[in-house]
């Protein structure tokens, strides 16, 4: 069966896999998203013996269908590879009674690496099989993460140029330190003066820019997006539930077919889509929590039926979460409103328009799967001294967050059922919020000895990535007005002086 991806936005705009993959976004502004979720039409003992990679495969290739055998074969052997710091590639920690999911063992340290390191391959791939004679040139706004695995997955790669467009006072000084000493000739790193909503919103005006985009074909470019509006970004991020409930049962922790809970640290709705999308499939999910912190923007949502933008922006210790517009939630919308184009379309019209949409009751009925959440500044640290103190197993900010919110969940609902919390970063890429979390005292060290002191403190040795920053030069210094991104982007690609 061939699966077909139209947009959230209108029905008729219908296009291939690959097709989706190479476009990023619609051309009305909308979202691809699968016109089905085919069925894990496996049995669940056979997930148990199957590896990373095997279990990537069965996955992708349902959703990816006009993509042959050998070449999913061939991006995910190049995508999990070494780069990788364990062969698991998403080991399982169990502390405190739940099960922390890994997805931090890739080039960057952050969840970002288990999509990012394949999309560069699913690109070039899709760019062969549709005869694209432009040069792909990948815009992505960062609220930190997706920047640096990004920049590391297609850094060097043939046929692509990559920019990145960051909160210059956003993200964390590791995390900046990470892109702005990212080589390679096609990459560019650029600083905003604003939060990560403006970087998003500016990243998605220069796609809807019919001009730029004549222009740039006219140069021999084409744009596309690493962000999680991508769907080839989307579909890799399945992989890891998937694999995760393999690995449980394997384990003998969970019986066949028995309900998980999965909790996810949400910024912009993909993970925790991906686990939406996991639990469509067939996968055996009970509840998906979705943990916000401050910024909660999907909390109340998920309590009223309302989003609503109009609010506070707030920078907390989870930067990759500060978000007031989740981009991913619109797929949500759009499958909640029966897959109804039109009248998803009014309701993104209306966040744009007046900053806030309201969902009809019926809507709001098939919401049961989700529940909602939020950790304070003050839960998420005691929440990473708790762990730290009970089980010496060291979080980060943004796990903190999913962690601490399952805690209280697990308190007033007594659900008991086995539980995936989506780890999403190493702590070592907010050492400073971490080690201050555990003990106030560590907040007048300088960020290199806080994280040889984190080494000390977790016994887990200070990663690769880490280390690489350390010394390296900073080869991007560029920080520029929101108004300022076309010309930038034309600037690099030397389309004007
Ligand atoms: C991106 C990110 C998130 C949020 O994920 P979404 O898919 O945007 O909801 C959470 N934690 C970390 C560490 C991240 O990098």
């Amino acid at each position: 069966m061939e699966i077909m991806y139209s947009s959230t936005r209108n029905a008729q705009n219908r296009v291939t896999a690959s097709r989706a993959i190479l476009n990023g976004l619609a051309e009305d502004g909308g979202l691809y998203v699968p016109e089905q979720i085919p069925a894990l039409d496996i049995p669940l003992s056979r997930l148990a013996g199957m590896t990373y990679q095997e279990t990537a495969f069965e996955v992708m290739r349902r959703f990816l269908t006009d993509f042959t055998e050998e070449e999913l074969k061939r991006c995910i052997s190049c995508a999990y590879d070494s780069k990788f710091d364990t062969e698991e590639i998403a080991p399982i920690h169990e502390a405190d009674g739940n099960y922390y999911l890994e997805l931090f063992h890739g080039a960057t340290i952050a969840f970002k690496d288990m999509a990012l390191s394949i999309l560069p391959y699913l690109m070039t791939t899709a760019a062969a099989k549709n005869q694209e004679k432009h040069e792909i040139v990948i815009l992505t706004a960062t609220s930190g993460d997706t920047g640096k695995a990004a920049l590391a997955g297609f850094a060097d790669v043939p046929g692509t140029r990559i920019i990145v467009f960051y909160p210059k006072d956003g993200v964390s000084r590791v995390q900046e330190k990470q892109m702005v000493t990212q080589k390679g000739e096609n990459t560019c790193v650029i600083g905003i003066k604003g939060n990560f909503d403006d970087a998003q919103t500016g990243v998605k005006k220069l796609f809807a820019d019919e001009d730029l985009k004549q222009e740039l074909a006219e140069a021999g470019f084409c744009f596309s997006s690493a962000n999680s509006i991508n769907i080839g970004r989307l579909v890799p991020q399945i992989v890891y539930y998937v694999y995760a409930y393999g690995r449980l049962l394997a384990a003998g922790k969970i019986a066949e077919g028995e309900k998980i809970n999965v909790v996810v640290p949400t910024g912009n709705f993909g993970n925790i889509l991906a686990a939406f999308y996991a639990k469509n499939m067939g996968l055996p999910i009970e509840r998906l929590i979705c943990a916000s912190n401050e910024n909660k923007v999907l909390f109340d949502f998920f309590q009223t039926g309302v989003y609503d933008r109009k609010r506070e922006f707030k920078l907390t210790s989870s930067p990759s979460m500060d978000i007031l517009i989740s981009s991913n939630l619109e797929r949500l919308i759009y499958r909640i409103a029966g897959n109804d184009a039109e009248k998803n379309a009014a309701f993104m019209a209306a966040l744009s328009q007046t900053g806030e949409y309201r969902i009809t009751d019926e809507m709001k009925k098939v919401l049961t799967d989700f529940g909602g959440g939020y950790a304070t500044e003050e839960q998420t640290a005691e929440e990473i001294r708790h762990l730290y103190e009970s089980d010496g197993y060291v979080i980060d900010t943004h796990t903190a967050v999913a962690s601490n919110v399952y805690r209280r969940y697990r308190e007033e609902t007594g659900d008991s059922h086995a539980a995936v919390i989506a780890s999403t970063a190493s702590p070592y890429k907010f050492a400073r919020s971490v080690m201050t979390a555990i003990d106030s005292a560590y907040d007048s060290m300088d960020d290199f000895a806080l994280i040889d002191e984190m080494s000390v403190k977790s016994g887990v040795s200070v990663p690769k990535a880490i280390e690489e920053i350390r010394t390296a030069p900073v080869l991007h210094d560029q920080v520029i007005e929101i108004e300022n991104m076309k010309s930038a982007v034309k600037c690099f690609l030397r389309m004007e002086r």
